[in-house]
């Protein structure tokens, strides 16, 4: 098996902060930040009512638009991010991905 040389630190990306700046912005900074991450083995009604109160938190947040593409734009797996709750965002992601499948094979 090949095994790749991990990157070192001066051959990576550097990191820009205008792309992050944003978060300095959250709402979510100063409460709980626990309510935007579920515990280990969270179940319903529990998980659901977390989830209500941590995006009620987002809904007042001045950055919610920056927070709620960045989360798309990386396929952020876990946690509320812009509003959405984990299962909204991997619907909205679905859906997306479907509309390129389809594009694509309309294309071609
Ligand atoms: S939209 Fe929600 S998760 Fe994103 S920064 Fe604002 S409060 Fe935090």
């Amino acid at each position: 098996m090949t095994q790749t040389a991990p990157l070192r630190i001066a051959d990576r990306p550097a990191a820009i902060s205008s792309d992050w700046e944003w978060q300095l912005d959250g709402a979510c900074r100063s409460g709980d930040g626990d309510l935007f991450f579920h515990p280990y083995g969270e179940r319903e009604p529990s998980r659901s009512r977390r989830e209500r109160a941590a995006q009620a938190i987002c809904a007042r947040c001045p950055v919610l638009l920056e927070c709620r593409a960045y989360a798309l734009a990386v396929e952020e797996p876990y946690g509320v991010w812009g509003g959405l709750t984990e299962t909204a965002r991997s619907e909205i992601l679905a859906g997306r991905n479907r509309y390129r499948l389809r594009r694509h094979v309309n294309v071609s």
